[in-house]
């Protein structure tokens, strides 16, 4: 899909908006992350607009993948970081605030107070696990 005027990063794209840039290429622009989770923190957006990754260009979506890493590794070089995290929220209910699909790369320091958790939830048995797994192999469109 082509930019679009309402949407902060197809503006970051048009050159309307400032962004302090890390990385581009034909298919992405990475930038920093204006309120970041830790000094460093990156986005990672392709150069058209499309809200979810479902819907995004699997050529972009490689393209993201392939600079993601890199990015994370010139974090750790950079800023002395001992990790990283790749995330990418799809839909408000799993937190994502901007309507074009971006990739976050956290740098991540021991005892840096960011929190990307779940105590983690239970199957009650295999066989609900098993029922789970087969309904989402039936909804697979590969
Ligand atoms: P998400 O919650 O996954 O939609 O992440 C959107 C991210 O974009 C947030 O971490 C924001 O801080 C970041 N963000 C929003 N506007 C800008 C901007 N103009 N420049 C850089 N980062 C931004
Ligand atoms: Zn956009």
């Amino acid at each position: 899909m082509p930019l679009v005027d309402d949407c902060v990063f197809c503006r970051i794209l048009k050159g309307e908006i400032p962004c302090t840039k890390i990385y581009e290429d034909d298919m992405v622009l990475a930038f920093l992350d204006i309120a970041p989770f830790n000094p460093g923190h990156t986005v990672i957006i392709p150069k058209e607009h499309q809200h979810s990754s479902t819907a995004l260009d699997v050529e972009y979506l490689k393209a993201i993948i392939a600079v993601a890493p890199k990015i994370g590794a010139a974090l750790m070089r950079a800023t002395g970081a001992e990790g990283f995290n790749i995330f990418q929220n799809n839909g408000r209910v799993a937190g994502q605030t901007v309507p074009h699909v971006h990739f976050h790369v956290v740098p991540r320091f021991a005892d840096d107070g960011v929190i990307i958790y779940s105590a983690g939830k239970k199957y009650n048995n295999t066989d609900e696990m098993t029922a789970v797994a087969d309904k989402v192999k039936a909804a697979l469109k590969i």
